[in-house]
């Protein structure tokens, strides 16, 4: 880091001179989120992508949302500024074992969480985020057989609240299913008009105790429209940046991790991004995300087919 050099604004002077755009999830830094043109979920990121009229799209976010980006937007340069910045949900599904999977499971149509890679999407009939995976299922005939991939907790929760027949992949979010339900209890003790709100990508017992559950977009939406004071927030403690930013008289309590000394409740892959290399990243247009031109094609039928559902029901809830 050279110190007292202004990275900030030297981003910016690059940004307006490459017709670049900064695209952040809400996962990232505070300093990054200010940073960023557009901040949002994965949903409304991929919709900004594919509508976006920039020539090069940094993502200040993990790798599958890049590539997205990517496929949404097949003729802009996008950027990555650090190729590390996985997702163990992700990895926990990969290309081979998926094949299998759906061959042993056959007629069923293929409906995946966007946190997979290009890879997986060809392999899907329809992509879906935490934000409209419900009315995606729901969307789909009743007698319709699905396959749900790869989070087993998200899957989980769509599964009780379509009551359709799902065939769920076995994969995690290693964040998510971190909490602890007896210290976000021990914290609600302590804190007893506080409201506990959760992302459907934590585990059961902690979507039990919950107010509200939803995704991050609607968890922000939550702690803005609700008349409660106080929170305790179960998903990647970066949104209560935004929380804090839209309504700071309140009090957003981040939910505690089963190991309180690791701070893994914190993505490790989306802290991986920081100002200093989203300058690099931006001064040499690299690192670049590339996808095979038969992938990136095949890959864009079923997140095409979820913008079109996604928009036909509106701002998401
Ligand atoms: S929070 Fe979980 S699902 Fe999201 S990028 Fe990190 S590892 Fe992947």
């Amino acid at each position: 880091m050279r110190q007292g050099y202004d990275y900030i604004s030297e981003i910016k002077r690059m940004r307006s001179e490459k017709n670049a755009v900064i695209l952040a999830h809400y996962y990232q830094t505070g300093d990054i989120q200010d940073l960023a043109d557009f901040v949002g979920d994965s949903l409304a990121l991929s919709q900004k992508a594919a509508s976006t009229d920039a020539d090069i799209i940094l993502f200040a976010g993990v790798r599958f949302m890049a590539e997205t980006a990517k496929i949404l937007a097949p003729d802009k340069k996008v950027l990555l500024p650090d190729m590390n910045a996985g997702c163990s949900l992700a990895d926990s599904c990969k290309a081979k074992d998926f094949k299998k999977f759906i061959k042993e499971n056959p007629g069923r149509t293929v409906v995946t969480y966007v946190n997979t890679t290009a890879e997986i999407k060809a392999l899907s009939d329809i992509i879906c985020t935490s934000s409209n995976a419900v009315d995606i299922v729901n969307s789909l005939p009743k007698d319709e057989k699905i396959i749900f991939a790869p989070d087993r907790n998200l899957g989980n929760y769509v599964l009780n609240k379509t009551g359709r027949d799902i065939k769920i992949w076995n994969g995690t979010c290693h964040v998510h299913e971190e909490f602890s339900l007896e210290a976000i209890l021990k914290l609600k003790d302590e804190f007893p008009d506080a409201k506990i709100i959760v992302h459907p990508e934590c585990e059961l017992p902690v979507r039990m105790v919950a107010d509200f559950i939803g995704s991050t977009a609607a968890l922000l939406k939550y702690t803005g429209n609700d008349n409660g004071k106080c929170y305790i927030v179960a998903t990647e403690p970066g949104i209560i940046y935004q929380m804090k930013k839209n309504n700071p008289d309140k009090t957003y309590l981040p939910a505690p991790p089963r190991d309180s000394t690791c701070g893994c409740s914190e993505c490790s892959f989306m802290k991986l991004i920081t100002v200093q290399k989203i300058y690099y990243c931006l001064k040499n247009e690299k690192p670049e995300i590339k996808i095979r031109k038969d992938i990136l094609d095949t890959a864009r039928k079923p997140i095409d087919r979820m913008l079109e559902i996604s928009g036909k029901f509106g701002p998401q809830k």
